[in-house]
């Protein structure tokens, strides 16, 4: 039986075939659930809605979520609708271009507050509306990055938003859990995406991977679409307020 038969899973941050969501999604859809598509806004719209009609998603639908009052509209359309959910993908961060490239501490003010807000914020918000939802319990899951816990060359800001958002996971799962709902994060290896190549010298941290990781290869996103439907089913119903790292192994290895 398919591991999500009878689910249905919210998908927020596909922008393009080679979003780290779009293999999310056609992941939860091979295993059986009903996928609801959101995007930010007019810009992936067209795209958005083509790949979500390819996957027969339910709804597609725009959520700025720098927006309260679009994040608010959402969920409160969906439970006009009686929709019951039971997975949250939420695989979406932003970091202005320049925090990439120049040295961490020349990083803004507003620059800092940007990342936090639209990285590591929106997960709080998001799973704040979406908890009422999940009346039968759920899984949230998140995506991150090993730049949480290590300084890695330019990932500068975008780290420090990741490790609040791993925080927050762990504050989240602490505080839905009784509700019988999971947060967890995958921490992907490097992935090419529009996001990733806002990063400064991206291609060095794919090299290193498929230099030094174990399995010596860089991550596959439909690698990380598989590990979400683990965390989004029955089987990892013991599994709250962890991070999966999902990156060849290349955390584990030393100098
Ligand atoms: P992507 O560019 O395809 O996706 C990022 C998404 O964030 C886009 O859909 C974009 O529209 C959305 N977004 C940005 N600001 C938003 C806002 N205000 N409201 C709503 N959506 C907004 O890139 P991706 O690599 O698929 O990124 C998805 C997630 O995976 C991010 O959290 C990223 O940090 C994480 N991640 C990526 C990698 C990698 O190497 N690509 C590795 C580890 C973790």
């Amino acid at each position: 039986m398919p591991l999500l038969e009878g689910k249905t899973a919210l998908v927020m941050g596909v922008a393009n075939r080679w979003s780290i969501a779009w293999a999310v999604a056609q992941a939860v859809v091979r295993e059986g659930a009903r996928l609801i598509l959101t995007y930010q806004g007019e810009r992936q719209k067209k795209t958005a809605e083509d790949l979500g009609a390819s996957l027969k998603a339910s709804k597609i639908l725009p959520c700025d979520v720098g927006r309260d009052a679009e994040v608010a509209g959402l969920f409160d359309s969906l439970k006009q609708e009686n929709v019951r959910l039971d997975v949250l993908v939420h695989s979406l961060a932003f970091a202005n271009r320049e925090d990439l490239e120049r040295p961490f501490h020349e990083t803004s003010r507003d620059g800092f507050s940007l990342a936090l807000d639209v990285s590591a914020y929106s997960l709080v918000k998001v799973a704040h509306h979406a908890a009422p939802l999940m009346s039968e319990g759920g899984s949230v899951v998140t995506l991150t990055y090993l730049g949480s816990t290590r300084a890695v060359k330019n990932y500068n800001i975008m780290g420090v938003a990741k490790a609040a958002l791993e925080a927050s996971v762990r504050y989240l799962a602490s505080e839905l859990g009784p509700q019988g709902i999971r947060v967890n994060a995958i921490s992907a290896g490097p992935i090419k995406t529009a996001s990733a190549r806002a990063v400064k010298d991206f291609s060095s941290m794919l090299a290193a991977v498929e230099q030094k990781a174990p399995l010596r290869k860089n991550t596959d996103p439909a690698e990380v679409g598989d590990a979400a439907v683990f965390l989004a089913s029955h089987l990892a119903r013991g599994i709250t307020g962890e991070v999966l790292f999902v990156d060849g192994g290349y955390n584990i290895v030393g100098l």
